[in-house]
């Protein structure tokens, strides 16, 4: 039977060294990192997602700010407002809430953000950045799932990754991120033909589909490694993942269970994201003084 890879734990004791390092934070500039949310509308699902943000944050010694729009809310308005935290030394990332109504033009107001701040990784410098090797923020989903791999010190070089889902937040990102640690990739989605084909021949399988059930037994090669990132309200009201836990436990060497696999990861590396970022803000700060001292 498949070893259950337990991100709740893991996050846990992530978030233990987090809060070390922002109160080391707070104590060299008197302010502790800070996060600031932008919610737009009254979606009742990112209400809660923002609420476990907030919460996550408390816990690792993260100041943040929720700053809730109506849906009616102008462009211009959230352009002003992302201009403004920019420029707010106590906000060391900004964050906002997805999706956004349609009147809102989301490529302008991802790209408003400043690079330096942009603890989601979405702003187009970031994305490209995952190409290139050189992002300042990787997007939170593929990073904790990077970060669930290496904890279990399970290998990624040279190994055949297949996966399933190719959205900008987490399929198309994770393919970057495994194939810059020299995975061998396959990316499918909803046209691929004959999913199954590709699957079997995964030594890690991560699947980002949003569809209950889509993985079965069958197209599971044994041993391999299966990372369910899909979150899926059934009609009962209990959460599932896209992989069928029970059946595939039995082929798998790891499984990540939903929920308490990635789910949990994804918030704690918006906090490592922030964190990082007032380190980063430091160490700037630093070289500047050391710039004016010579
Ligand atoms: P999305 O709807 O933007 O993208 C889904 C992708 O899956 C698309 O590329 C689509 O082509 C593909 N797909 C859909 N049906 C398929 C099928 N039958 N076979 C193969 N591919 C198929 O969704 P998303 O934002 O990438 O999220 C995917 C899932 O992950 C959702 O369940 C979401 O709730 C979950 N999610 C979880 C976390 C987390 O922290 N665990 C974070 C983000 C998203």
């Amino acid at each position: 039977l498949a070893k259950i890879i337990d991100g709740q734990k893991l996050a846990r004791a992530l978030r233990v060294d987090l809060l070390k390092r922002a109160d080391a934070i707070a104590a060299r500039r008197g302010t502790p990192p800070g996060l600031a949310v932008i919610l737009v509308g009254d979606d009742a699902a990112s209400a809660v997602y923002v609420r476990n943000k907030i919460r996550a944050c408390e816990t690792a010694g993260i100041h943040s700010t929720c700053l809730r729009f109506p849906s009616t809310v102008g462009n211009d308005e959230l352009l002003t407002t992302i201009t403004e935290l920019n420029e707010d030394a106590a906000i060391d990332g900004i964050l906002v809430q997805l999706p956004l109504p349609p009147h809102i033009l989301l490529d302008q107001v991802l790209e408003a953000i400043s690079v330096e701040k942009d603890v989601d990784g979405f702003h187009l410098y970031n994305v490209g950045g995952l190409v290139t090797g050189n992002t300042i923020f990787s997007p939170c989903t593929p990073y904790g799932v990077v970060k669930l791999l290496e904890s279990e010190n399970i290998a990624i070089e040279g190994q055949n990754v297949v996966v399933v889902g190719a959205s900008n937040i987490v399929g198309k990102p994770m393919a970057l991120m495994l194939m810059a640690r020299d995975a061998t990739v396959a990316i499918c989605h909803a046209k691929t033909r004959d999913l199954a084909q590709f699957t079997i021949l995964a030594d890690i399988l991560v699947v980002a589909a949003g569809v209950p059930g889509l993985i079965i037994p069958q197209m599971v090669k044994t041993g391999a490694v299966v990372i369910d990132v899909g979150i899926n309200r059934l009609p009962d009201g209990r959460i599932t993942g896209d992989v069928d836990f029970e059946g595939v436990s039995a082929k798998a060497s790891c499984i990540t269970p939903v929920p308490g696999g990635v789910g949990p990861m994804t918030v704690t590396m918006l906090l490592e994201n922030t964190i990082a970022s007032a380190e980063r803000g430091l160490a700037r700060s630093g070289r500047l003084l050391e710039n004016m001292d010579s």
